[in-house]
C-alpha cells in the first residue's frame, strides 16, 4: 500500500459521534474476492491484496498504515419511526484514503464484530450477503450510477447463526465518498444539539459541495438542502432508469453524498411489476419499485426538519414549499430519463403518455424490463409490443432524421447486462460451497453492462424461469 490512512471524522465531529474500537481478531481470514479495478484505483496492488498477508492486515491483523478504527453513530427512520439511536452495529471506518485523482473515500470494514451500537446484533456478516453487496455495487458503478463500492471480501472462518440456520461468516471492506447519512443529522437533532447539526452540515459542504464553502449563515444549509434534494432525486430516476429496487429507504441508508448505500434486500427487477417489492419485511410495500420517489421526498422532508435550525427564523413555509415542489421535479427528471430510454432526441407534449403506456404494456405482458429497452435498443419489438410500436413509429416522425444518434443514446442508457438475482444467488450458493468460479465470473460480466457479452454469455441475459425466481427472503 503506497498511502496512509487519515481520518477526518474526529477533526470535524463532535466526539460522540464516534466510538474508537479495533476490529475483531480473526485467526486466518480467507480471501474471497477481490475487486481489482478499485484496487487500482485507489494504487493498492491487487495482489497483495488477495494475498495471505494483504488478508490479515486489511481485516486488522495488524492495521492497515495509520488506521484509525471507529464505529460511527447515527439515527434514523426505520419504516417511518423515527429510532434515536442506531450507529454502525457491524460495520467499523478505517479512515480515508485518496484515489489516483486525489479524491479521499472513506474505508470501512463491514462484519467486523460487535460495538456499542450492536443492540441484538452480532457484528457478524455471512457469506452470501457479503458477496451480493459486492456484486450489485459493482454492477451499480458499472452502470454509472453513484455508489458505495467493495474492494475486497474474505471468510471469516467462524460459523455465525443466522434464522435459516448455521451460516459461513465473511468481511468486506467498503469504499465510499462518505458515511455521512440523513441520519447523522437525526442523531444530533434528536440531542438538540445545534452544534452537532452545524458540524455535519460543514463537513458534508467541504466534502461534498465545495461550492457551497463560500456561503455564510442560513444560505449556506439551505443550499445543502438543495443540492441534496437534487442529487437524492438525480439518484432515484437512475434507479428507476435500471429497474432497482433498493429495498430499505430507511432515512439511515439515505447518503449525503447521494450515492447508494446499503446493499441489503434490494434486487434488480426481472420482469417489470411497479409494486415488486423484494425484501420480506417489507409487508406493506412501503419501499416498493414505483415508490421510491415518493419515499425520497419524505425522506428529504425529514432532512429539511433537521437543517431548519441552522436557517433564517422564518424559513419553515420557504422550505415546505421547497418540499413540496420535488414531486414536479422528479416527474420532469423521470421524463427526461425515459426519453432517454426510447431514444428521443426532441420533446414533445405525448411523451410522458407514450412511456406510460410502454410501462403499462410491459407489465401486463410480464415482460422482462432490461430485455424490453435492450429489444428497442436493436429496434426489435417483441409481438406483445405491437400496438405501442406503432405509436412509437408515428413519434420517430417527428424526430430529426438522426438514426444513428438515437440508436447511440438508446445504447448508452439501456443496459444489456444487469446481475439477475437468480444468478447471483447461484453463484452465492457455489461460493458457500467453495467454488468461487461463478462469482467471478458474474463480477467481470456486470463490468460491461451496456455491451453484449456475445453468444458464449447469453445465459447472462436471459430472464429466470418460473422454478428459478428467487423468492422474498431478506
Ligand atoms: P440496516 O437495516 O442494514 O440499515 O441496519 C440497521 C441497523 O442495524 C444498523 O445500525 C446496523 O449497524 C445494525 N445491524 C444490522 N445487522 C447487524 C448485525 N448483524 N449486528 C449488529 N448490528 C447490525
Ligand atoms: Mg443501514
Ligand atoms: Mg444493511
Amino acid at each position: 500500500m503506497s498511502s496512509k490512512f487519515i481520518n477526518r471524522y474526529p477533526e470535524w465531529l463532535p466526539s460522540d459521534a464516534f466510538f474508537r474500537q479495533h476490529p475483531m481478531p480473526l485467526h486466518a481470514p480467507k480471501p474471497l474476492l477481490v475487486n481489482k479495478p478499485l484496487a487500482h484505483a485507489f494504487g493498492i496492488d491487487p495482489e497483495w491484496l488477495a494475498s495471505k498477508e494483504g488478508t490479515q492486515v486489511w481485516f486488522g491483523n495488524p492495521l492497515p498504515l495509520n488506521a484509525d478504527p471507529m464505529a460511527l453513530a447515527y439515527a434514523g427512520h426505520q419504516f417511518g419511526t423515527p429510532v434515536p439511536q442506531l450507529g454502525d452495529g457491524r460495520a467499523l471506518l478505517l479512515g480515508q484514503l485518496p484515489d489516483q485523482k486525489g479524491v479521499y473515500h472513506d474505508f470501512q470494514l463491514k462484519g467486523s464484530g460487535p460495538t456499542p451500537f450492536s443492540r441484538m446484533g452480532d457484528g457478524r456478516a455471512a457469506l452470501g450477503p457479503v458477496l451480493r453487496e459486492l456484486l450489485i455495487s459493482e454492477a451499480m458503478h458499472a452502470l454509472g450510477i453513484p455508489t458505495s463500492r467493495v474492494l475486497t471480501t474474505a471468510r471469516t472462518g467462524e460459523a455465525i447463526a443466522r434464522q435459516s440456520g448455521p451460516e459461513p461468516g465473511a468481511i468486506l471492506t467498503r469504499v465510499a465518498r462518505s458515511h455521512l447519512r440523513f441520519g447523522t443529522f437525526e442523531y444530533f437533532a434528536h440531542r438538540n444539539d445545534i452544534d452537532g447539526l452545524k458540524a455535519v452540515a460543514d463537513a458534508a459542504i467541504a466534502w461534498h459541495y465545495p461550492a457551497l464553502s463560500e456561503q455564510e449563515g442560513p444560505a449556506r444549509y439551505r443550499g445543502l438542502l438543495e443540492e441534496v434534494t437534487q442529487r437524492t432525486l438525480s439518484l432515484v430516476v437512475e434507479w428507476l432508469r435500471v429497474g432497482f429496487i433498493h429495498g430499505v429507504m430507511n432515512t439511515d441508508n439515505m447518503m449525503l453524498s447521494g450515492e447508494t448505500l446499503d446493499y441489503g434486500p434490494c434486487a434488480f427487477m426481472d420482469h417489470y411489476s411497479p409494486q415488486r417489492v423484494f425484501s420480506s419485511v417489507d409487508r406493506g410495500g412501503r419501499y416498493a419499485f414505483n415508490r421510491q420517489p415518493h419515499i425520497a421526498q419524505w425522506n428529504l422532508a425529514r432532512l429539511a426538519e433537521c437543517l431548519l435550525p441552522l436557517m433564517e427564523e422564518n424559513a419553515f413555509d420557504s422550505v415546505v414549499e421547497m418540499i413540496n415542489a420535488i414531486p414536479d421535479q422528479f416527474q420532469t427528471a423521470h421524463d427526461q430519463m425515459m426519453r432517454r430510454k426510447l431514444g428521443l432526441l426532441t420533446e414533445q407534449p405525448n411523451d410522458r403518455a407514450l412511456g406510460e403506456s410502454l410501462l403499462a404494456a410491459m407489465d401486463e405482458a410480464q415482460a422482462d424490463y432490461t430485455n424490453t429497452f435492450s429489444a428497442l435498443n436493436r429496434m426489435d419489438p417483441p409481438a406483445w409490443m405491437a400496438q405501442w410500436w406503432a405509436d412509437y413509429q408515428q413519434r420517430l416522425h417527428l424526430e430529426p432524421d438522426q438514426p444513428a444518434k438515437r440508436q447511440m443514446l438508446m445504447a448508452s442508457t439501456n443496459p444489456v447486462v444487469i446481475p439477475r438475482n437468480h444468478l447471483v444467488e447461484q453463484a452465492l450458493q457455489a461460493a458457500e460451497n467453495g467454488d468461487m468460479a461463478p462469482a467471478e465470473a458474474l463480477f467481470a460480466i456486470i463490468q460491461n453492462p451496456y455491451q453484449n457479452p456475445g453468444v458464449n454469455a447469453q445465459e447472462y441475459l436471459r430472464p429466470p424461469r418460473m422454478d428459478e425466481i428467487v423468492p422474498a427472503t431478506y
